[in-house]
């Protein structure tokens, strides 16, 4: 006899910060919520990244969610970056809090989603770590799974013949990695390699890096935050929250000015300095011409370029690490020692620009001939961003048609919260929203609050099915990427654009016209009774 499969009202895949709060906000409105991960336990990035030097690199009383007044005046950051541990554990202080647990199945990958018209359901299937598979159903899906997840495993000939052992930073094992003593290389100065490379360089005998382009490094002078500061934000915070929601990246950084090229090299040197020494992501903001005026823009890189011809002591090493593309052309990185680490004498830089490593032999990392044998190969090769974690699932929507098929050429993708053909979906942080350029954890919960809103229209209204409009889409995607290609970012290689996989159409994946814009739009959209989704 055919097992009934379970219906429930939504699914969400993910149970990291967006699939928590997802399911908290529906729960409450008395829905049958049941919510999929891979992982053991929830968390998403911060459950999955946990390679040495992990730490959130944005400032975290304002990397936290807001949602409830009480988390937030209850939870205590220990440091300005938390490490990824304080990070896993307050998300699991949140899924106690609010008694998410019981409406989590861990373990459990979802491998595919199928549309069916006729009851206006989604059939999704799991399977569990065993293998085993298994379906159920709900009226809504929501695909809360996450901008940066799905791995990027870079395909080197011989990687599976390596006699040592291999991670990956963003699938990093539980019980950790122990380097004392080996030899260790490292391919990839992202974020990932720039915070794991000095803690790496501790311990190993010997690191060596291999680097294909340098990246911009700013220190992230962590410290442990001190009471009377925790204790003036958490009194300040619904001020403080409000205001940062009004700046371009949801972060409130301080402006100094409309553009570079206004001020005098000294003022301009001063604004730098005093950004490069309180630490951090606020230099990005200094001038608001970064992203229009590559004269305003040089001025930024040289100012950070000067910085580590400063700290490293070996000129031509310094060289290497100087990048030579925009500053912010990639995500900026904030480090710790990250330029100190080039004058230990156990650290090797190993250029890989002009000559990619040939293949990977039972003894290390072969490039140009020559074989750098090392016990330990650390990937901190990044991630499918973005698109790669949906793209991954087997979707298929009206029709039979697959989200694979219709996003061929790049992804397309109404506000980045719901795609023409596939009704009833939604993407928490989808392709076509800011995403990735804001701070996340706001982004997801204007997200969520949205869904949210809209799913209380359609049972207010007696609707049981959403459809993005073909025509909406489109209109939103040509607007993704005008306003894309207004940036210098545009001429860059880097994973906003899909330019680190292989064969991935070069697309602008984040909007780039700032949260505040994108917010209101959302609202207008709302406001006009959902204008460009069609609802029945
Ligand atoms: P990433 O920024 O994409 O960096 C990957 C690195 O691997 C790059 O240096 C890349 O070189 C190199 N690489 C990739 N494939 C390669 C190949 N086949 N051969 C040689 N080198 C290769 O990845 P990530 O460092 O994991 O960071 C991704 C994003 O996650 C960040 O930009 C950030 O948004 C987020 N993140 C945040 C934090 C935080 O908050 N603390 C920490 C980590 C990550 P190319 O540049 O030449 O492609």
């Amino acid at each position: 006899m055919l097992k009934q499969k379970p219906v429930y009202d939504a699914i969400v895949v993910g149970a990291g910060f967006a699939g928590m709060y997802m399911l908290y906000r529906l729960r409450e409105r008395g829905m049958r919520v049941r919510v999929f991960e891979t992982g053991t336990s929830v968390g998403g990035t911060w459950y999955w990244n946990r390679y040495p030097g992990a730490r959130v690199d944005t400032e975290t009383m304002f990397y936290s969610y807001q949602f409830s007044e009480e988390l937030q005046q209850e939870w205590n950051w220990p440091e300005r970056y938390p490490a990824q541990l304080d990070l896993a554990a307050y998300a699991r202080h949140v899924a106690d809090r609010f008694e998410l647990w019981p409406d989590i199945q861990f373990e459990t990958r979802v491998s595919a989603a199928a549309w069916g018209e006729d009851q206006c359901l989604w059939t999704v299937q799991t399977e569990d770590g065993d293998g085993a598979q298994s379906s159920v159903a709900a009226r809504y899906c929501i695909m809360a799974t996450g901008c940066l997840s799905a791995v990027n495993y870079p395909k080197f000939e011989g990687l599976s013949d390596f006699a040592g052992e291999t991670f990956h930073t963003a699938h990093w094992p539980e019980a950790g990695a122990d380097f004392t003593g080996k030899r260790v290389a490292v391919i990839g100065t992202g974020s990932s390699g720039v915070q794991s490379i000095p803690v790496m360089a501790e311990q190993a005998a010997h690191l060596h890096v291999f680097q294909r382009t340098a990246n911009y490094v700013i220190p992230a002078r962590n410290r442990p935050l001190e009471p009377d500061e925790v204790a003036e934000i958490k009194a300040n915070y619904p001020a403080l929250r409000a205001q940062a929601k009004k700046s371009f990246s949801g972060n409130d950084f301080p402006v100094a000015g409309p553009s570079a090229l206004a001020v005098s090299e000294e003022e301009r040197n001063r604004e730098y300095e005093a950004r490069w020494t309180a630490g951090g992501l606020s230099i990005m903001a200094t001038y608001a011409d970064f992203q229009t005026s590559e004269a305003a823009n040089e001025t930024a890189s040289e100012f950070v370029r000067g910085k580590i011809r400063q700290i490293v002591d070996d000129p031509a090493v310094a060289e290497l690490l100087a990048p030579k593309q925009l500053f912010m052309c990639k995500r900026l990185c904030v480090g710790t020692d990250y330029y100190e680490t080039y004058n230990r004498d156990n650290v090797t830089l190993v250029d890989i620009s002009e000559t990619p490593i040939e293949r990977i032999t039972p003894e290390g990392v072969s490039v140009e001939g020559r074989v750098y044998e090392v016990d330990v190969l650390v990937l901190a090769t990044g991630f499918d961003a973005v698109t790669g974690a949906l793209k991954r699932i087997d979707i298929s929507g009206v029709d039979d048609i697959t989200l694979r098929e219709k996003w061929e050429d790049g992804p397309k993708a109404y506000l980045g919260l719901g795609i023409s053909g596939f009704p009833n979906m939604f993407t928490i942080t989808g392709p076509g929203s800011p995403s990735v350029l804001t701070n996340m954890i706001p982004s997801i919960e204007q997200h969520v609050e949205w869904i949210t809103g809209c799913i209380d229209h359609m049972r207010d209204n007696g609707k049981t099915r959403i459809e993005a409009e073909r025509e909406a889409e489109a209109a939103w995607v040509q607007h993704v990427n005008e306003v894309g290609d207004l940036s210098l970012r545009a001429n860059c290689q880097s994973w906003y654009f899909g330019s680190n996989i292989p064969g991935k159409p070069r697309v602008v994946l984040p909007y780039s016209g700032g949260f505040p814009v994108y917010a209101r739009k959302c609202e207008d959209v709302a406001a006009k009774g959902y204008e460009g989704f069609s609802l029945n």
